[in-house]
């Protein structure tokens, strides 16, 4: 790898393509951008420098556009932009890695049918995150891709963390629990100890607060229990994710209230969270600025569930030595934050005030000095961790 060397990461969800680049050993970003839209109205591109000025915009006025015809925009971009850089690799966010992939992958035509096999645990993601590796194929044959599970990070987990309750007979077919985020953990994990190295065997609760949310407790880097389960609607509410349920509602909303599959998928997944309880939106910047008690609900459900899960995390670990916030929320929101912090009192947690409403986008200390559990916050970048891996696989070769 040298200096005009770049990786880039592809991040591709249901209605998006995310990219960066980044140049030479160090992986110092070069560029980020994203196609939006994709399928409904119209589909926007935007690119920025790593200071986030912007180098280029598109719009598709003639409608929007798929998987395929954004990577090939993608590519021809790439080749005008690249500025004497050489692409060697390519890294890909992939949502579920089953029990298999542990770890990075090398991908070839053998791992992707594997991978097709795993669609039916993750049907609203998986399709979208091979869609580009196929593209990439079909494009540029010639580069190696490098698939990066968000499922990895967790497959060390204790027996007793990934089982449910279940007859072996079904537990065998692979439902069962996986986690999910591992690469936002698995950044965490790797950047608390440089803040502070006391935190390098510690017990470590992180709570990754977007649209998409989980926590993970974690003991020496090493995930030991999740939120998130077999699928990413478990666990904390989310932005229209209605998170930990009864299962009997499930079977309630099908015999009681003879909802098919698809409208308790649409319930479940779209239509609950904060945009469900809230009744006015899934964004917490909205809600925060709501004067509305239903939004001021919607807050206080979520805060009330992460205190709980914080409690289950920490006997988890049989303990806590730190509490770190990430993801759009978690960075951001200083209410979110000491509200959860207030109620985790009992545990040793104490919020600096002036700390939590510093402004600042780094990993940053928001507890008091003395405080017995210290307070991170540390910025998610899930496209670092996947460029690293991207790195490694490629240097094994
Ligand atoms: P995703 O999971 O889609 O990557 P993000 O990590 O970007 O999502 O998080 C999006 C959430 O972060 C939204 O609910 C948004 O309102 C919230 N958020 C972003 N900035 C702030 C802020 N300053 N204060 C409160 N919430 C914020």
């Amino acid at each position: 790898m040298n200096s005009t060397d770049s990786i880039v990461v592809i991040n591709a969800g249901s209605s998006s393509i995310k990219f960066s680049l980044y140049d030479g050993a160090a992986l110092e970003l070069a560029m980020r951008g994203k196609i939006e839209n994709l399928y409904a109205g119209v589909t926007r591109f935007v690119a920025q420098d790593a200071a986030g000025a912007v180098i280029d915009e598109h719009r598709w006025s003639g409608g929007a556009i798929d998987h395929a015809a954004g990577m090939r925009f993608l590519i021809d971009f790439a080749q005008s932009h690249l500025a004497g850089r050489r692409v060697v690799a390519v890294g890909h966010r992939i949502v579920h890695g089953g029990v298999d992939y542990s770890g990075p992958q090398l991908l070839d035509a053998g791992v992707l049918a594997q991978l097709d096999t795993l669609v039916p645990l993750a049907p609203l993601h998986l399709p979208h995150n091979l869609a580009p590796v196929r593209s990439m194929f079909a494009m540029a044959p010639q580069v190696p891709q490098v698939g990066c599970f968000d499922t990895a990070f967790h497959t060390g987990q204790p027996a007793a963390a990934q089982a449910f309750a279940l007859p072996a007979r079904i537990t065998d077919l692979g439902i069962r629990r996986y986690g999910f985020h591992g690469l936002s953990y698995e950044y965490i994990a790797a950047t608390l100890p440089q803040a502070d190295p006391h935190l390098a065997n510690a017990k470590v609760v992180a709570a990754h607060l977007g649209n998409g949310a989980s926590m993970c407790a974690m003991r020496g880097g090493c995930s030991v229990a999740s939120t998130m389960g077999f699928t990413a609607v478990d666990g904390l509410p989310m932005g229209t994710r209605c998170g930990a349920l009864d299962p009997g509602v499930v079977l309630y909303l099908i015999e009681e209230l003879g909802m098919d599959v698809a409208a308790v998928q649409k319930l479940l997944y779209q239509e609950s969270g904060l945009l469900g309880v809230s009744g006015l939106s899934s964004d917490m910047r909205t809600l925060e600025q709501s004067g509305d008690p239903r939004a001021q609900a919607a807050i206080a459900l979520l805060v009330y569930r992460i205190g709980r899960e914080l409690g289950s995390l920490a006997a988890a670990l049989g303990g806590l030595d730190a509490l770190v916030f990430s993801g759009g929320i978690g960075e951001n929101s200083t209410a979110l934050r000491a509200a959860v912090c207030r109620d985790a009192a009992w545990l040793g947690v104490q919020l600096d005030a002036a700390a939590n409403h510093r402004s600042g986008d780094g990993v940053r200390r928001v507890s008091t000095a003395g405080s017995r559990v210290p307070v991170w916050v540390v910025p998610a970048n899930e496209e670092l961790m996947i460029a690293r891996h991207t790195l490694d696989i490629l240097e094994q070769q």
